[in-house]
């Protein structure tokens, strides 16, 4: 775990050197998003508020592991997480608190944000991601791989690779299925994922896209972000492994394709919780949305916002489920109980 931007002798300097209100500006994100073209988007947020932001950079799981063990005495005011299910987690485990924002209600589509209980949302969803089929072009008919039950179906034995059955991406894919099919048919369709796979899960998105161009296997899933960091990649290995395979947005005759996010949430016991809500409303910004998004191939959450990524643009449009991605989140415990009995690992 690394701080960023902060040094403690400084701030402590800068603490005795500037007035009250001056020393107020800061805000402690905790992201689990780490990439270079966050630098600028967090510049800019400085640059037009005048707030400092001090960065702690870690993954998902060890942000909550580090907001648990530090308690009521947390300096983070903002917690940035990838995937619905991890922000479920966290919100169950009383990590964020509401957040009432007309802006963030007006921006950000109902169905991407948390859970309201009448004092808004625990958290927000900032960019989009789908969770798509690939396929061996040269070895799979495009029309046999083209929903998410057909993952399941005996005709595709021995053909499907996945990464781990209880990674957050698959729990939040699969209690969108549960959400669409219930528990029954979930159970039924992820007994038939086992019987089809063609080797035990292993690796990340990126893996399976490359067992499916080595023939490895023949089917698999991944989030579009990775295939489109691919497809825009120097390195002509990737371009070649994107030649061979195909990609399919499932389900676009019936309840449309899943939909992730990347999101963030103010912290439960943030000392600055009104430059946490003006980062929010920033982060749901025009300009900040563009760019946010891009900076991991994602959509922007904000409807009127349209990417100009190439990646994206060739990949096309397509019918995105409706679902509120917060049950993907709480259908998780019945979907990993039904991971262990049909032994998907
Ligand atoms: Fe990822």
């Amino acid at each position: 775990m690394k701080i960023r931007s902060f040094c403690l002798a400084a701030s402590l300097a800068l603490a005795a050197a500037l007035p009250a209100h001056a020393q107020d500006k800061v805000l402690n994100l905790y992201s689990a998003r780490h990439y270079q073209t966050d630098e600028a988007l967090y510049a800019n947020f400085t640059k037009a508020t005048g707030i400092r932001i001090n960065r702690v950079d870690a993954d998902d799981a060890g942000i909550l592991a580090r907001l648990k063990s530090e308690g009521a005495a947390s300096p983070a005011d903002v917690i940035l997480l990838v995937d619905a299910a991890r922000l479920w987690r966290a919100e169950t485990d009383g990590l964020f608190q509401p957040v009432r924002s007309a802006v963030l209600e007006q921006r950000i589509p109902a169905h991407l944000r948390g859970a309201d209980a009448g004092q808004g949302s625990q958290w927000f969803g900032l960019s989009t991601r789908g969770r798509v089929i690939v396929y061996n072009k040269a070895s799979v008919n495009k029309d046999d791989a083209d929903t998410y039950e057909e993952l399941g179906d005996p005709k595709n034995k021995g053909k499907v690779c996945t990464r781990s059955g209880s990674h957050p991406y698959n729990l939040s894919l699969f209690g969108a299925v549960m959400q669409h099919l219930g528990e029954a048919a979930t159970e039924a369709w992820l007994k038939g994922v086992v019987a089809n796979m063609a080797r035990a899960p292993k690796g990340g998105d990126t893996d399976q896209i490359k067992a499916v161009a080595s023939g490895e296997c023949q089917i698999a899933i991944t989030n579009t972000y990775y295939l489109a960091r691919m497809m825009r990649s120097s390195n002509p290995d990737d371009r070649a492994v994107v030649e061979k395979v195909g990609v399919v947005f499932p389900n676009q005759q019936t309840w449309g394709t899943h939909v992730n996010i990347a999101g963030a949430a103010v912290a439960r016991h943030s000392p600055n919780r009104d430059a946490a809500r003006q980062f929010l409303e920033y982060l749901a910004s025009d300009s900040a949305q563009a760019y946010f998004a891009d900076g991991n191939n994602e959509w922007p959450a904000v409807a009127s916002v349209k990417t100009a990524n190439p990646a994206l643009a060739a990949l096309g449009s397509f019918k995105a489920e409706t679902i509120p991605v917060s049950v993907t989140g709480s259908n998780q415990v019945k979907v990993q109980q039904i991971l262990d009995r049909v032994g998907y690992k």
